[in-house]
């Protein structure tokens, strides 16, 4: 089996003006997007996997990441065996040191070692990890190692709201089956960072009671003085993780404020291939790992760093901020870590995750989400019904 064809296709949603969008620190939710990959084999066979163009509400890197995938990455697999997905990140790695890298036990990376092009990577990765399982009929969690659990808690991501209606918010969450809530925090408090930051986590403790868990996420939007207040500041109210204090280019300040606080840091959704995880886990900046598998490089990285996280004592709580494809891949490593116990569940309608797969993400009556057991990622998406759907402007 050989792989054939290589796509990647941009999809928008262009969000309803009510007057009431979602603002953070990113701005007003003005659209969303999602670009999805299509790997053929000239067997016929079909792998999807997802790619982010960027956080945040606006295009990013949709076009961009449309002309790697298609123009430079993928007709340099064309003709490889996709049942051999590790070779493949490899040999889009290190491009024409493949060689070296090999032969000497060592990464040569190409110019584009982090950013789009590992963005591009792990989207063709996902998708050979797809078909490499449904060539064997069995989910992709199988081809990991076997799996740990069938079923894992969910936390409700959201919490945007302003203090006067954050608990109504977060009560919400609750009403529909969450046992967990994480909101927002962080620069979208500006100026009273502190002050309104913590009416707001009262708010929200307040209205979902003390057995409800609770995670903060700063997007990485502070300073190390403006985090550690709010960290310290928190701790009464018995908060779970503290997730992105400060910037992903600011490891040793994650350290300094995972140092002066006894609520545990999470990071890692802005951070590209085992290789940055390892400096994470290096600097001793984080207790939880937050792999995106559309930013990391796709199963093959976010594997190694759950091995890296787990020799680290560790846990991994994968990042799932992109359509319901990218959910359902998350699943299947959520199923294939030792050390994954809960995985986000985004909130706010967005049909790029409530509209695209069928069935659409869903959680049971303990706040748990089922893994598909089907073949490859467990669900099939309609590309060409997506397309229709959720049309990219220059599509
Ligand atoms: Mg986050």
């Amino acid at each position: 089996m050989k792989i054939r064809t290589v796509e990647a296709v941009p999809l928008r949603w262009p969000v309803k003006k009510s007057g009431r969008e979602r603002t953070s620190d990113y701005g007003p939710h003005d659209e969303s997007h999602a670009v999805i990959v299509k790997v053929e084999t000239d067997d016929g066979l079909v792998g999807h996997g997802e790619v982010h163009p960027g956080y945040g509400y606006t295009r990013g890197a949709c076009r961009s990441l449309k002309a790697i995938v298609e123009q430079e990455l993928g007709p340099e697999i064309v003709g490889e065996d996709p049942t051999q997905p590790e070779y493949v990140w490899e040999k889009l790695y290190n491009g024409p040191r493949l060689g070296i890298a090999l032969t000497y036990g060592q990464s040569a990376p190409r110019m584009g070692r982090r950013g789009v092009t590992v963005c591009a990577m792990g989207g063709i990765d996902m998708a050979l990890w797809d078909i490499f399982a449904r060539s064997l009929g069995v989910p992709i969690y199988t081809l990991l190692g076997g799996g740990y659990r069938s079923r894992l808690p969910t936390y409700a991501s959201g919490g945007h709201a302003a203090a006067d209606e954050a608990g109504e918010e977060a009560l919400a969450y609750i009403a529909r089956g969450f046992r967990a809530v994480k909101m927002r925090v962080g620069a979208m408090d500006a100026p009273r960072i502190v002050r309104d930051g913590i009416a707001r986590i009262q708010a929200v403790r307040d209205a979902i009671g003390p057995n409800a868990d609770l995670m903060l996420d700063a997007h990485g939007s502070l300073n190390e003085s403006q985090a550690i207040r709010l960290a310290q500041a928190a701790e009464e109210y018995d908060i779970n993780w503290f997730e992105e204090p400060v910037s992903s280019d600011n490891w040793q300040g994650m350290r300094r404020v995972r140092d002066a606080t006894a609520i545990p840091i999470s990071t890692g959704e802005n951070d590209f291939t085992h290789f940055d995880f390892r400096d994470i886990i290096a600097h001793e900046a984080a207790d939880i790992l937050q792999p995106d598998l559309a930013v990391v490089g796709g199963f093959t990285a976010a594997r190694r760093i759950g091995v890296l996280a787990h020799a680290a004592n560790l846990q991994v709580a994968p990042h799932i901020w992109g359509s319901a494809l990218l959910f359902y891949a998350s699943l299947q490593l959520a199923a294939a870590l030792p050390n994954c116990p809960v995985i986000e569940f985004r909130q706010g309608a967005n049909p790029l995750f409530d509209d695209l797969i069928t069935p659409a993400p869903a959680i049971d009556g303990e706040g748990h989400v089922t893994v598909p057991t089907g073949p490859g990622l467990g669900v099939e998406i309609d590309l060409e019904s997506a397309r229709r759907k959720f049309p990219f402007a220059e599509d």
